[in-house]
């Protein structure tokens, strides 16, 4: 504020005033003055003003536009496609004037060399070697790059050749395996059937090879992919064709596969691909994906014991058997692991008050096949999301913390772009991350989904609450949420995506966002724009929606000076799972009570933390947030308490798993288990079958208490 000039000295007679009450009134009449103009100064507009401004200025052409560009051509990590890709991601991004750099790695990817599968009614029968080719479609409008299109197969599968007889293994799960075992059906020396749908291909391999058996071939079944048995297909419907196969890696770790825990950075330490082998998380038996066709065509050459109904194929489908054989195949398959240089795509808008501070949203954008879905509807939010951020930066907005833009590369071989980059800057992450929003399949059809650490539960309803539902334009995303998905909030302990790093490795809060749910063209070569066009998002404003929630929920972070964290959902969320988990243990000898404590700490750190927040927010008006370095101690806790849950030791076999509170399940990478160290211990003393195996379990509740703790502290900013 300015100075009162002084009063202008009077002549030297230098008598004393005249009227000191009328001075005095003068000068407070000057000093209300000024005080009004300072308050009707022009000032810039709010942040709230800026977030609506982002909400309106959405376009579904911008998102078309940018899908269609980015999938022209198939564009696998390692593709010169690819390299093409990300130069058009830069090139958006820089156009929009966000400064832009490459972080590259040499990680060991993966491609088909040469793949043969023969089938055989029985051994002596001829053998009949399957085309192993995805068909194009009729008015197929990328026909023309359809050789671009890698011929199918498992990333990081086992080169060689297997034969044996065929078993039939349902879902490929622990508990299909055990229920073969159980009807006396050997899968060992054998050539394992199994079907996609409910657990990571990956497991699936793994789980045969436990079972003893040479080979896996992992099929789509009509009744999960073809819309049921003689249906319609795509492109007449948005079903999997009867030739269509979906890809994928069957590499079980995350990251490089060579590096496990730290950057594949130039000449740095590397494990070779035996011992990768040997550690269990590289499969040591050849596997093959195949179609919906010619799973049904191996069904048929199967004998044996009928599979039980929920084991059986869709209404009108052929009877299914568990063998093994008489039907034989002989699996040859030869690829090729090779060192290739990944692109992650980094753009950075400095924070204007905490440019130390980092919100971070990642897509990643290498893809099996063409990737509409998969990974490019995401791509296209990030890009129109960039573009409606310059338009806020063109208005004066500069956010208070820094928001930064990641293009991910690889991610399809599991996750090896985001996880080599969360590992090359752990340090600075762990200081200075404030959260993580990923955007994977964008938009894959109608319905917002979400998945969040808890501490941003409340801020994701907020949010969902401003943004219109699409297709219903009469209510919010929130009142869609509600009704249709019951609500649910999934968590982040599944590996099926970038999240993972950032969750599991450093503990950033984190959510991975998307429209629509799984869909049937998942990884093969119909996920393509026409199918967008027709089944996923004919409109487009799927993809708006996507960009205004995900963008939303950015800003709120990046700009309210008191982060919009609440720590009470948490505690819920622990005090629910800590039940669950007691009761399903309540026979063992086991003592809960370290857990339930720890949670009760946390509830009133949480609380406390709460009637901070309203003291901070009654003392904003009085002060104009003059008290910063409160501010920023505050919410330096709220976001260091999501680091304390992880520990530095990791899960006992699984020590990059570094969060004991979220991870993925044992024997299913896609499946989020709270407590993982508590169910790994728990799986283990109930297969040894020993009352001292028990004692394990007792310890790892005693370790997630220990973090719970932790957290509670740092919550509350408390020493002992
Ligand atoms: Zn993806």
């Amino acid at each position: 504020m300015k100075t009162l000039r002084p009063m202008p000295s009077l002549p030297c007679t230098a008598t004393p005033p005249r009227n000191p009450a009328a001075r005095w009134r003068t000068a407070v009449a000057v000093a209300i003055l000024v005080l009004l103009l300072y308050q009707l100064r022009p000032s810039s507009p709010s942040k709230s003003t800026y977030h609506s401004l982002f909400l309106s200025i959405s376009s579904n052409d911008t998102a078309a536009r940018h899908l269609l560009t980015l999938t022209r051509r198939p564009h696998v990590a390692g593709s010169e496609a690819n390299a093409a890709a990300a130069v058009y991601v830069i090139g958006v991004l820089s156009a929009a004037s966000i400064p832009t750099h490459i972080a590259s790695y040499d990680v060991l990817l993966s491609y088909p060399v040469n793949r043969s599968l023969l089938l055989s009614s029985d051994l002596s029968a001829p053998a009949v070697p399957f085309d192993l080719v995805q068909e194009i479609y009729e008015g197929d409008p990328f026909a023309d790059v359809a050789s671009e299109v890698l011929p199918t197969f498992h990333a990081y599968a086992r080169s060689g050749t297997a034969s044996g007889r065929v078993v039939y293994a349902n879902y490929g799960r622990v508990e299909d395996f055990a229920a073969l075992k159980a009807a006396g059906v050997e899968a060992s020396g054998n050539v394992v059937l199994a079907r996609y749908g409910e657990i990571f291909r990956g497991d699936i391999v793994r789980n045969a090879q436990l079972a003893g058996a040479v080979a896996a071939i992992i099929y789509s079944d009509a009744k999960d992919y073809g819309g049921g048995h003689g249906g319609k297909w795509f492109p007449q419907s948005r079903w999997l064709p009867p030739t269509g196969v979906q890809v994928g890696s069957v590499y079980r770790g995350l990251g490089d596969p060579t590096t496990p825990g730290w950057a594949s950075v130039d000449h740095c330490e590397r494990l070779s691909v035996d011992e990768v082998v040997e550690s269990g998380l590289m499969p040591a038996i050849p596997s093959l994906p195949v179609s919906a066709r010619d799973g049904e065509a191996i069904l048929k050459t199967i004998g044996g014991q009928i599979a039980a109904d929920d084991w059986q194929g869709a209404v009108g489908s052929s009877v299914y058997r568990l063998g093994p054989g008489p039907g034989y195949i002989t699996l040859t398959y030869t690829g090729n692991e090779t060192v290739m240089t990944i692109q992650n795509v980094i753009a950075v808008i400095e924070g204007k008050e905490e440019p130390d501070r980092y919100v971070l949203l990642g897509n990643h954008r290498d893809a099996w096949t063409f990737g509409a879905v998969d990974p490019n509807s995401g791509t296209a939010a990030l890009l129109e999301l960039a573009e409606r951020l310059n338009t806020l930066q063109k208005r004066g907005w500069r956010p208070r913390r820094t928001i930064i833009l990641c293009s991910w590369d690889a991610e399809e071989y599991h996750l090896l772009g985001s996880t080599e980059w969360v590992e090359d800057n752990r340090e600075n992450l762990a200081l200075r991350a404030v959260a993580y929003l990923n955007v994977d399949c964008g938009v894959s059809g109608h319905g917002l989904h979400f998945s969040s650490t808890p501490q941003l539960d409340e801020l994701l309803k907020e949010a969902a609450k401003k943004v219109k539902d699409p297709d219903n334009t009469s209510q919010s995303l929130f009142d869609s949420w509600v009704i249709y998905n019951s609500p649910l909030i999934g968590r982040l302990g599944g590996g099926g995506t970038d999240f993972a790093a950032f969750v599991q490795h450093v503990g950033v809060p984190s959510v991975d966002i998307r429209f629509g749910r799984s869909y049937p063209v998942y990884h093969s070569m119909y996920d393509d724009f026409f199918w967008m066009q027709k089944y996923g998002d004919p409109l487009f404003h799927r993809h708006v929606a996507v960009t205004s929630f995900w963008g939303l929920v950015a800003l709120k972070l990046a700009d309210d000076e008191l982060l919009p964290f609440e720590y009470k959902s948490y505690a819920f969320e622990l005090q629910k799972s800590a039940d669950v988990l007691e009761k399903r243990l309540l026979e063992m000898p086991l003592n809960f009570a370290p857990l339930f404590n720890s949670i009760e700490e946390l509830k009133k750190a949480a609380a406390k933390v709460e009637s901070q927040r309203k003291e901070l927010e009654r003392k904003h008006w009085a002060s104009n947030w003059k008290n910063d370095h409160k501010v920023r101690e505050f919410n330096d806790r709220l976001m260091m308490t999501e680091r304390a849950f992880t520990d530095r030791e990791g899960l006992v076999e699984r020590p990059w798993y570094k969060h004991l509170i979220y991870g993925p399940a044992q024997h299913n990478g896609y499946l989020s288990n709270t407590f993982p160290g508590i169910e790994d211990a728990i799986e283990k003393a109930a297969s040894s079958k020993q009352q001292e195996s028990w004692q394990l379990v007792q310890h790892e509740i005693w370790r997630v208490a220990r973090v719970i703790t932790q957290a509670s502290l740092v919550l509350s900013g408390r020493l002992t």
